[in-house]
């Protein structure tokens, strides 16, 4: 009795398979009971770039690669003894890694025994890269909205803080109204004032946030030196006022970047130099870059307070501050970190610790 899977091309129907097999938009191929390549259609031939006298006579073993040849080689055992198989190999060729599925099909003789293999073929790099690529956009989509999460999260928690303190107010000054009390009236006022301000701050520096990336994205060659001496020139009081000592290395590169936005990178870390010094320090700053294997690094240093280890990652998120006395948002350095990573580039503070100083390290990639 015949096996299952028993074939027999003796059908009559030998042309229309023929046929069939000629146009067959797959490879298809027989191999020997020595495992050697006796034909390959034209599809086949397409897929290694090659022709029927150079293929037949090939191993087939020959087109798996190293990492999948024991386990190919297994299956085509199984299969001269009568077993099909479906699997996938992957070949390398010209520096690429191509994945392909395949199979082995026993065809017996009219007694029944195996005197050869038909095998299908499919080349599934394409596909497969596609998959790869489809995994790694959803997850890159699915950690972008937990982002997304924790941004309207954080951010309306930071604007419900003055719209508590104006609602608060604004009902203690109704009801002093109501029992005509006067006295504190302007005081409450003020409170309010202050609170919408710091609330219409926020919102502008947010709006400046959602910018980044989405517009302005017209980069161009940005000589850091002219920035950083705009951006000192516009703080020349504040600087004065801490008889500050600026060294600005003349050398600082051209960067690839918005110039718009690389201003306003400096001016927050410059700021941040001048409102996170030591009270008893005239201040120090200094600005430096030098070459790297794959960009440029430029460095922001400053004797100020300095920062705990612990922080030197949490004062990049939005709103994040370490010293609630001091004025502030806590959205300079994310839009920092922002601005940078849009332009391709790292940023990161390194400090030795409480009152010895912080250097914050933007990271310029070299432009391909
Ligand atoms: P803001 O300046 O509005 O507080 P930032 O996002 O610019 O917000 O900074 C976040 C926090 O990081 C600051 O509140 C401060 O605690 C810390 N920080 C920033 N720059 C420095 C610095 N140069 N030295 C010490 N601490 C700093």
């Amino acid at each position: 009795m015949q096996p299952e899977n028993h074939l027999t091309l003796d059908d009559g129907n030998q042309d229309r398979y023929q046929l069939l097999i000629a146009h067959a938009p797959v490879c298809i191929h027989e191999i020997d009971l020595e495992g050697r390549l006796t034909y390959m259609n034209p599809a086949g031939l397409a897929m290694v770039d090659s022709n029927l006298d150079k293929v037949c006579g090939c191993r087939y073993l020959d087109f798996v690669s190293d990492k999948d040849r024991a386990k190919v080689e297994r299956l085509m055992e199984k299969a001269l003894a009568g077993e099909a198989s479906e699997f996938e190999f992957s070949f390398e060729f010209e520096g690429q890694v191509l994945t392909f599925s395949s199979s082995f099909i026993p065809i017996r003789n009219p007694e029944g025994q195996v005197e050869k293999l038909m095998g299908i073929t499919q080349d599934l790099t394409v596909p497969k890269q596609a998959e790869t690529e489809r995994e790694r956009l959803i997850l890159e989509l699915e950690s972008k909205n937990a982002d997304l999460e924790r941004f309207v999260y954080t951010v309306s928690h930071e604007l419900k803080t003055p719209l508590v303190t104006i609602s608060g107010f604004a009902g203690i000054l109704h009801n002093d109204l109501t029992k005509g009390k006067t006295k504190a009236v302007e005081q409450h006022v003020d409170r309010i004032t202050s609170a919408i301000a710091t609330m219409n701050h926020l919102l502008d520096e947010l709006l400046e946030m959602s910018r980044v990336g989405r517009v302005d994205n017209d980069f161009e060659p940005v000589p850091l030196g002219e920035i950083v001496a705009e951006v000192v020139e516009s703080l020349h009081f504040q600087l004065a006022d801490q008889n500050a000592d600026v060294r600005i290395a003349d050398d600082l590169p051209v960067v690839h970047g918005n110039r718009l936005r690389l201003y306003e990178v400096i001016q927050n870390l410059l700021e941040n130099a001048i409102k996170f010094r030591k009270e008893s320090f005239p201040i120090k700053i200094s600005i430096d870059a030098h070459d790297t294997d794959d960009g440029v690094m430029c460095r922001v240093q400053d004797d100020g307070i300095g920062i705990e280890p612990e922080y030197r990652e949490r004062i990049f998120d939005l709103f994040e501050r370490l010293d609630p006395q001091i004025p502030g948002t806590g959205v300079g350095l994310a839009l920092v970190r922002r601005i940078i990573e849009n332009m391709g580039g790292k940023v990161r503070v390194e400090s030795d610790g409480p009152g010895k100083g912080s250097t914050f390290i933007l990271f310029f990639p070299r432009q391909k």
